[in-house]
């Protein structure tokens, strides 16, 4: 029998009522002829409740301690979740990540999922069971609670689908899907049907909040089909998934604008081996994430180098950057905290070209000044002023039709 894994999201359970009807999709799936694992997370903002309750007693509380508390959210919600089934005349059984052996590293709040006994599940799921597993939790090998990371429960659905081999994981949540941008700021944004794991990958580090972006590397990994789609209504959703040919005559399938970015210049810095290295190693030792690096010879002994980090950084970047300036002589330090990131992302980059042109052509005739520019090979980013971000990220999105059903646009 086929098995497919459904995802509640915390709003998907906030209250009774809200697991009645996730419980009433759950039966649904049931009575089609699937065997079916739910994965849930904690009810509303639980989770948040918890951490505030937590540094009330203890600014700095232990990690293992951390872990173990969060973990019961989601505990409270399975049980309820299979108390709703039952009364709804349908066997149910909740589990813990501990009780199906959801084995992860020993990294409390960001622990990584090493293997998953699906035996237990299918047993259940064997006797005509709804197996319900707690997201976002696991045990290291000596049978400590680990958690993955916020919004970990994607992670966690994911996961379970690949072990479990399941023919889809639905991951319901409060929108219908992925949009090509951000419809808070872009009105006219459409949802997509299909989205490629890369591109998913792409958005999701570029700040579209839809999906845990380790569940979506994990989707890509273990070819699992994961569809986005609201709890609250019947739409089909988006469907993550491999490439397939027809998205590569879309030439951009979404937009995003991150505005918590600030860039750090150092100009003039010695152009001789090891700078570089020597730049990176002291922002790595102060725990900075770096962002986009661009490095370019500016003459036989100079060079210059920017790096883009989120401005919760920033004030620890900057100190590393000053003392960088001092040692290493260099002609000056610009940091920009005024600016915000626009990208598009599209695999069909990867085959047909004029998208950069079309990008920079667009933001010339809105007038945007671009700061500066970095690619991968799938993704076109431009540093702008955070005042003019979202009127620049309107007129990309008008260029590219993201307005538009990718099946309606012009042909490229
Ligand atoms: N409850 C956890 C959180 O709020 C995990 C999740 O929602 O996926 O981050
Ligand atoms: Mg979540």
């Amino acid at each position: 029998m086929a098995i497919i894994v459904q995802k509640f999201g915390g709003t998907s359970v906030a209250n009774a009522e809200k697991i009645r009807r996730a419980a009433r999709r759950v039966i649904e799936r049931k009575q089609a002829g699937y065997q079916v694992v739910v994965v849930a997370s904690a009810r509303g903002h639980q989770t948040d409740e918890l951490v505030r309750d937590a540094l009330e007693l203890n600014p700095n509380p232990p990690r293992r301690e951390m872990d173990q508390l969060l973990s019961t959210g989601e505990q409270q919600t399975v049980s309820l979740f299979a108390m709703a089934l039952e009364a709804m005349g349908c066997k149910a059984i909740s589990f813990t990540g501990a009780q199906i052996r959801m084995l992860t590293d020993g990294v409390y709040s960001k622990a990584q999922i090493k293997s998953i006994n699906g035996d237990f599940i299918r047993r259940e799921l064997d006797q005509g069971r709804v197996a319900i597993v707690a997201g976002f939790q696991g045990i290291d090998m000596y049978g400590n609670v680990t958690t993955l990371g916020r919004g970990g429960s994607d992670t966690s659905a994911v996961a379970l689908a690949a072990a479990l081999k399941a023919e889809e994981c639905e991951i319901f949540t409060d929108v219908d899907g992925v949009y090509t941008t951000d419809p808070r700021i872009f009105k006219q944004a459409v949802m997509l049907d299909e989205i490629s794991y890369d591109e998913m990958l792409e958005l999701a580090s570029l700040g579209a909040g839809v999906m845990h972006i380790r569940s979506v590397a994990f989707g890509k990994r273990y070819n699992v089909k994961i569809r986005v789609r609201n709890s609250g209504n019947n739409n089909p959703g988006t469907i993550i998934t491999h490439e397939v040919p027809q998205m590569e005559g879309v030439l951009v399938s979404g937009a995003t604008i991150q505005k918590d970015m600030a860039k750090i210049s150092l100009v003039g810095i010695p152009n001789v081996p090891g700078t570089a290295a020597n730049v990176f190693a002291r922002l790595a030792e102060a725990k900075v994430v770096v962002n986009d690096i661009m490095q370019t010879e500016v003459s036989p002994q100079k060079a210059n180098i920017a790096f883009m980090v989120g401005t919760s950084d920033l004030q620890t970047a900057k100190e590393v950057a000053e003392d960088l300036k001092k040692e290493l002589n260099c002609d000056d330090l610009f940091v920009r905290d005024d600016i915000a990131l626009v990208s598009v992302v599209g695999v069909g980059m990867r085959s047909q070209y004029g998208v950069a042109e079309k990008m920079f052509g667009t933001l010339a005739k809105a007038k945007v000044n671009i700061d500066s520019i970095t690619t991968s090979e799938i993704r076109i980013s431009c540093a702008v002023g955070i005042d003019e971000v979202e009127r620049a990220l309107e007129a990309v999105c008008l260029a590219f039709e993201l307005d538009k059903p990718a099946r309606q646009r012009k042909p490229v």
